[in-house]
């Protein structure tokens, strides 16, 4: 069942979205990748596959299968959790060729092909377009998400979400790299009542003091 809420996208960066994809919003953890109809409502809202093709996919996969990739999805975003988690903070160095293979691996299967279709002022243009073969080549598209953030972010200001209990990974691409908060509504938010909360107290006590 796809989750009844919008995923996160605040993450600046369509391969961090990915890790989002699980989240602590309230009190339990939720999991926009939890089985194949999840796997495909993700995708869909992050624009990673187009609308067409992805019907097509849901409506050729067997029974079971859309799950199963939904299982390499979650084990595919732990992984670059990982990958992630121990490097931000600082910019990538030389031993991430070799720690990235498995993504290499991943994009290795892609069966990408140029055409020329119509563009806009009645010229021509080169496309990449996708064969979807199956419903495996759903990852496809989510390893190059992943690999776009490898070579264009730059790891030191790639940051978690500074409220206690969130979970949450962003790019900071703000001008003074000043970001702290997956959003301000939540997190911001959470946070600035919490602190006028500690005001509110600090200032009863220093009165029940006098
Ligand atoms: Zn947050």
């Amino acid at each position: 069942m796809p989750v009844n809420m919008p995923a996160f996208f605040i993450a600046d960066a369509r391969g961090i979205d990915f890790l989002n994809s699980i989240a602590t919003p309230s009190n339990e953890p939720i999991d926009w990748l939890q089985d194949g109809a999840g796997l495909v409502d993700w995708l869909r809202q992050a624009g990673l596959v187009p609308a067409q093709q992805l019907d097509e996919i849901v409506r050729n996969a067997m029974p079971g299968e859309l799950d199963r990739v939904a299982d390499q999805a979650r084990d595919l975003r732990e992984w670059f959790r990982g990958f992630v988690t121990g490097r931000m903070g600082r910019p990538l160095d030389s031993g991430t060729l070799e720690d990235i293979a498995p993504l290499n691996r991943l994009l290795e299967r892609d069966e990408a092909y140029g055409r020329i279709v119509p563009h806009e002022g009645g010229h021509l243009a080169l496309e990449v377009a996708r064969r979807w073969r199956s419903p495996e080549s759903l990852l496809i598209p989510i390893g190059e998400a992943l690999a776009h953030v490898v070579v264009e972010e730059d790891f030191t200001h790639v940051k978690a979400c500074q409220g206690p209990s969130c979970t949450l990974l962003f790019a900071d691409h703000t001008r003074g790299r000043a970001r702290r908060w997956c959003s301000m509504s939540v997190c911001g938010n959470r946070a600035k009542v919490s602190a006028h909360r500690t005001r509110k107290k600090n200032i009863a006590e220093e009165h029940h003091r006098h």
